[in-house]
């Protein structure tokens, strides 16, 4: 499959350059691709006329983004959102003292992983030990995961 390009992306921007963002919408589709922002954090895209180009954006972003940067693909279909995957991944241990303790990530923390709207998010693929080729191979969610909702590339 393609890699995803930020000139993809650019089409689905208003194009107005208005740095209304901070950015100009080139810098913005660069920093979606990063995950840094999210195509909500443009205001224009909030508006009616661009909601085609809002469901495209997030539609490119979702799983082609964490897949790439990963290597996991996540189902949300088979995610019954027990929280495990949350609660045995180390980044998530590491930065949250409640998945630490066993316990979902409060939402202050900034995790890789947690349950939103009953079903697992990757909020942060980058964080991912997967994301960090001189880092070992972590396999520990999608392992673990008792429906098979996280598989490996
Ligand atoms: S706020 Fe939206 S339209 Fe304005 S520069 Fe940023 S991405 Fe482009
Ligand atoms: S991905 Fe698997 S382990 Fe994680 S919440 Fe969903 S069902 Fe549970
Ligand atoms: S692969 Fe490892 S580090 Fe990455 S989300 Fe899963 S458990 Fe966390």
């Amino acid at each position: 499959m393609a890699k995803l390009s930020m000139y993809q992306l650019y089409q689905y921007l208003p194009k107005t350059d208005c740095e209304k963002c901070g950015f100009s919408c080139m810098g913005f589709a660069n920093r979606l691709i990063s995950r840094d922002i999210k195509p909500e954090d443009c205001p224009f895209l909030l508006e009616p006329e661009y909601s085609e180009s809002l469901t495209e954006l997030n539609r490119l972003l979702g799983p082609e983004v964490e897949k790439e940067i990963t290597g996991l693909i996540i189902d949300q279909e088979k995610c019954n959102g027990c929280g495990i995957c949350v609660t045995v991944c180390e980044v998530n241990m590491e930065k949250s003292r409640e998945a630490e303790s066993g316990r979902g990530p409060g939402f202050s923390d900034d995790v890789v992983l947690r349950i939103d709207n009953g079903k697992i998010k990757l909020v942060d693929p980058h964080s991912c030990r997967r994301a960090n080729p001189s880092s070992h191979i972590c396999r520990a969610c999608a392992e673990l995961c008792p429906t098979k909702a996280i598989s490996l590339v």
